[in-house]
């Protein structure tokens, strides 16, 4: 199923669209076999490194069919040596790790996707029947990449004794922030399709009810309303696991709205609130709440922000000064936060706001702590631990570990509090795609501070 925004575009929830249907048919589309060839000559052209001006290049919505051509044309551009990139980098796995059944159906669902569009390779879409048609290709690579990050955990699991955690660590943080800009590709050519003007009549109702979103974006994002949300979800799995919920508190400046991909936010809150919400129960400290700080960012340039966001598959982000950064922020002044309202082209950065999250669970033990941002490390307790779901994991919450994505559309819904060891690494991931980031502070015996910085898009100018 399609996982669409909902009707405020805040919702982690999987909701079917008036396209839905249509989109699922998979079986009417039309494939062409990947050849070995094929794969080495498009994974030999250089990636596009994906921004966030590039998600809102072809204007605000509605879109005429000219800028849905350009947009579909341009996705069409940059997907084929994506995909070929990620089989070639899993072929370079060592033979019994890729050999493995889920690593293996990771592979083949990559191989489907090209698969899909080399049909469409050096074609340009340019009637309405096209375009709807390569609509249906991105909502199919939606689709199948879709809730597998549980697939993906437990085929490193299974292949460990092959493969060094650093080596493991390694891929999956190129292989999972490669996916992120994959899905977040296919997802803005979707949103934009369905609020397009030839489709109009079709998008009526939530085209009228998200004139806030370019897309995937929503230009008025108000971090408020998502913690708000997750924590429903977050408290009915803790209910669930444990027969208490926290309560959660939420200061700072609640109403501070920016321009942000509501599904990558709902991913990250998710996981961090998880987090929080199972130190602080297993603590016996549910009287204590979750207190959820929102402090918008100063208004000052961002290091390189001269070329706009730009992106961090490859993890190259300093860490170390982007919390320095972070810590900074909390000492300005109200007014100082205030200026970082100021109207800039969408497509350009703007400061962004940090997320505190404290908790008072006892914090993280000192030998864990270096341990923490590895993929699969988990304190839960194996024996309470429920197998990980493949299609379920709790790391795609909402967003299809992509959530939504596979975190957003992807996720389908993280179906128990901890235990795949992703939420931290992946929710950094996520973060980081644009310049934002996760730092974490524990005070052991007390508690835990989670710092999430993002950086906004850009607010719409009316004017221009
Ligand atoms: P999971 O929640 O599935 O265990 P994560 O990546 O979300 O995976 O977290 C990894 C580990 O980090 C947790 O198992 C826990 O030991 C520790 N941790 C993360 N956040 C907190 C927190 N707020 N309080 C205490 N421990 C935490
Ligand atoms: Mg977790």
């Amino acid at each position: 199923m399609l996982r669409v925004i909902s009707r405020h575009g805040r919702c982690a929830t999987t909701l079917r669209h008036p396209l839905t249907t249509q989109f699922s048919r998979k079986s009417h589309l039309q494939t062409k076999t990947v050849t070995d060839d094929d794969i080495a000559q498009l994974a030999s052209s250089p990636l596009h490194p994906l921004t966030l001006t590039d998600l809102v290049r072809h204007g605000q919505p509605p879109l005429t069919k000219e800028q849905l051509y350009e947009s579909a044309n341009f996705t069409l551009s940059l997907l084929p040596a994506r995909l070929a990139h990620r089989i070639q980098s899993m072929r370079n796995l060592p033979y019994i790790v890729v050999s493995n059944p889920h690593v293996s159906k990771i592979h083949g669902n990559y191989l489907h996707s090209l698969s899909t569009l080399l049909p469409w390779a050096k074609r340009q879409i340019t009637t309405l029947e096209e375009e709807l048609e390569f609509t249906e290709v991105m909502a199919d690579l939606v689709h199948t990449h879709a809730n597998t990050i549980g697939v993906l955990a437990r085929g490193f699991l299974e292949a460990r004794r092959y493969i060094t955690p650093p080596e493991v660590t390694k891929f999956l943080d190129e292989h999972l922030r490669a996916r992120i800009g994959t899905r977040l590709i296919a997802e803005q050519h979707i949103a934009l399709h369905m609020s397009s003007q030839p489709h109009k009549e079709l998008c009526n109702e939530s085209q009228s009810q998200r004139s806030s979103f370019i897309g995937v974006i929503d230009t008025c994002l108000r971090p408020a309303d998502i913690i708000r949300q997750c924590e429903d979800m977050v408290a009915e799995l803790c209910e669930l696991k444990y027969g208490v919920r926290p309560s959660l508190i939420i200061n700072g400046e609640p109403d501070y709205t920016f321009a942000h991909i509501p599904m990558h936010l709902e991913y990250i809150i998710t996981e961090l609130l998880k987090n929080a919400f199972r130190a602080t129960v297993e603590r016996g400290m549910e009287r204590e709440p979750i207190e959820v700080t929102i402090a918008p960012l100063p208004e000052a340039p961002p290091p390189n922000s001269s070329e706009g966001i730009t992106n961090l598959e490859q993890g190259n982000l300093d860490r170390a000064s982007k919390t320095d950064a972070m810590l900074d922020k909390e000492t300005q002044s109200p007014a100082a936060r205030a200026s970082a309202a100021t109207i800039r082209p969408l497509g350009e950065s703007t400061p962004g706001v940090t997320i505190r999250i404290r908790d008072r669970g006892g914090g993280i033990a000192p030998r864990n702590y270096a341990r923490i941002w590895e993929y699969s490390f988990t304190t839960f307790n194996e024996e309470d631990a429920e197998e990980p779901d493949l299609y379920h994991g709790g790391a795609s919450l909402g967003a299809g570990g992509g959530g939504g994505l596979d975190v957003l559309s992807g996720s389908g819904g993280g179906s128990s509090i901890a235990g795949l060891g992703y939420g931290l690494p992946l929710g950094r991931a996520y973060a980081e795609y644009f310049g934002g980031g996760i730092a974490v502070q524990s005070l052991w015996g007390w508690g835990t501070d989670v710092y999430l910085s993002l950086r906004g898009v850009g607010q719409v100018d009316k004017k221009q």
